[in-house]
């Protein structure tokens, strides 16, 4: 089966290689030459535009940044509506605001496009893996017709509703993650400084009720000093903005999460935006004086 696939980014790359491996024939862009250039040499075919995608498969994925970069893939100049035909299906599988999901789907159905929002968890291992966690919303036929694809790359999809309901669902998994890395952060900049050994702390406790998967992820990359992304610091605060507006729309208010916002601005500010989110560690190192190894 012909595939598109736009965005060979940190996510998009190991993506299209699992989808080569299950058999698809991917066609591909992203504005970095050598990204498509990459994908090619797995067997990937390389395309001019969005458009030229849309021209020549009828299911197409998207990994992109951030709200305003789907919307010039699919609506822009020589964007993909530019090239679909009627009943083409759009999978948008980056993390955007539930928001813009909708207003694309609109500006899709009015050109017999269908569409569903399909954000992930996981990171890059679990992308390479093709074991990441899909959230999905839409039409639930349109979802159907797509299943088998999403499980080459996932190991789980769940239909969360209608559409915007994935990327809704993926707000309150980056409220989670970043909330979760500031406590083992704070915990952690609090046991270092007293005097234990941060080895024997997770040891200790990873098994019990405070252990968790971002523990068990990041820990061993803050000792180990090793802040590559990863998943970027600029990514979580485009997140957890989405995640404010969303909230301020619904009228739910996160308070934790405006703190946790605070925290990332400030290492964007100092140049740590394009490190890995456990550089949250280091606000923490800078304000007790420590550092966590
Ligand atoms: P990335 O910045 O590494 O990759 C984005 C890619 O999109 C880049 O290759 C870029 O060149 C390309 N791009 C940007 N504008 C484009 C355009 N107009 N046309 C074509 N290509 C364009 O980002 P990533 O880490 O791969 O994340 C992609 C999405 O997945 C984001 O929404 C992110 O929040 C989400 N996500 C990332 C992770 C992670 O751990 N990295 C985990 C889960 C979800």
């Amino acid at each position: 089966m012909k595939l598109g696939f736009i965005g060979l980014g940190i996510m998009g790359k190991p993506m299209v290689r699992n989808l080569l491996k299950a058999g698809y024939e991917v066609i591909t862009y992203d504005i970095i030459q050598e990204n498509i250039d990459k994908a090619v040499s797995w067997g990937a075919v390389g395309a001019s535009s969005p458009e030229d995608v849309a021209g020549k498969c009828q299911t197409i994925i998207t990994m992109l940044p951030n709200s305003p970069h789907v919307k010039e893939v699919v609506c822009g100049e020589h964007g993909v509506l530019q090239g679909a035909s009627e009943g083409t299906i759009l999978i948008d599988m980056s993390s955007i605001a539930p928001i813009v999901s909708q207003e694309i789907c609109k500006a899709c159905l009015e050109k017999g496009v269908r569409m569903i929002d399909a954000p992930v968890s996981g990171g890059e291992p679990k992308a390479i893996d093709g074991t990441m966690a899909i959230m999905a919303g839409g039409d639930r036929a349109v979802f159907d017709e797509v299943y088998d694809t999403l499980m080459v790359l996932g190991g789980s999809v769940v239909y969360c509703g209608e559409i915007g309901a994935g990327n809704t669902t993926k707000l309150a998994n980056q409220v989670i993650v970043a909330l979760n890395i500031a406590a083992v952060s704070e915990a952690f900049a609090l046991s270092t400084k007293a005097g234990v050994d941060p080895e024997k702390v997770f040891e200790a406790i990873k098994g019990g009720l405070a252990g968790s998967t971002v523990m068990n992820a990041k820990i061993p990359m803050i000792m180990e000093r090793n802040f590559n992304p990863g998943f970027k610091v600029d990514l979580h605060i485009k997140d957890l903005n989405n995640a404010l507006a969303t909230g301020h729309g619904v009228g739910a208010y996160l308070p934790l999460t405006a703190g946790v916002m605070e925290i990332l601005q400030n290492l964007h500010a100092s140049g740590f935006g394009g490190d890995d989110h456990c550089s949250i560690a280091r606000y923490y190192e800078k304000l007790a004086g420590v550092e966590i190894k």
